[in-house]
């Protein structure tokens, strides 16, 4: 096949003996854990957005300080990879048929950009999707792991800890977020579902090392240049 131009090439994490893994598409859910507050309680049905597999940021790299922003925010989550899609997916398949294994990602936010979109109900792409706006780790395969439904999640910047708390607080679980995702549009192997994040975080700065980790997977960390 010849094209107009090359196309682009596949973006890939690693994973562990496996052999990489090819990213589909990442889709973020929100709102996935309880605030002190009690300002998150779960919703009817999961939110999500879609970020393109091209806004991955392999691990120990350096994210180059985004323009136009003054708030730029980590949120540690747990990822979940598949490798096998479908519609209508039943949720009591998911953790065995259809998770491939596990990372952590960094869900990186432009604060002052997300406010005021959602001030003037307008699209979040510019806050959520901009280049390696998606840090994630190599994934470790769940015949390693295991199937994951708790774990201490944690985000540190500097050493210092921003954000701490547990996937088994997940609002809406794993099996019911793929099989919900699934219902909406046709999931397929390679796709990637951030799950949210807990409560904390706030803004990094240029020179910022960020350590985010879930029990169990290899840490994620990220300087800010
Ligand atoms: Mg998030």
């Amino acid at each position: 096949m010849n094209y107009a131009f090359p196309p682009a090439p596949v973006v890939t994490l690693d994973a562990m003996s496996s052999n990489p893994f090819p990213v589909r598409r990442i889709f973020c859910i929100g709102r996935n854990y309880p605030a002190p507050d009690g300002e998150i309680t779960k919703a009817e049905e999961p939110s999500f957005f879609i970020k393109p597999a091209s806004t991955i940021l392999q691990n120990n790299s350096v994210l180059p300080y985004p323009p136009g922003t003054t708030a730029l925010c980590p949120e540690v989550e747990m990822v979940v990879a598949l490798h096998k899609g479908g519609r209508n997916i039943p949720a009591d398949k998911v953790d065995y048929d259809y998770v491939f294994g596990y990372a952590v990602g960094l869900d990186m936010t432009l604060r002052d950009m997300l406010d005021a979109a959602l001030e003037r109900g307008l699209p979040w792409e510019k806050a959520k999707s901009f280049d390696h706006s998606a840090p994630c780790s190599a994934i470790t395969p769940e015949f390693y792991s295991g199937n994951i439904a708790s774990g201490k999640i944690e985000l540190k910047v500097n050493g210092e800890l921003r954000q701490s708390g547990n996937v088994a607080d997940m609002l809406w679980k794993i099996p019911q977020t793929v099989h919900y995702l699934s219902t909406r549009m046709e999931l397929f192997p390679g796709d990637l579902l951030f799950t949210g994040t807990p409560a904390g975080g706030g803004p990094v700065v240029k020179g910022d090392v960020i350590e985010a980790t879930v029990a169990g997977l290899e840490p994620l960390i990220i300087t800010i240049g």
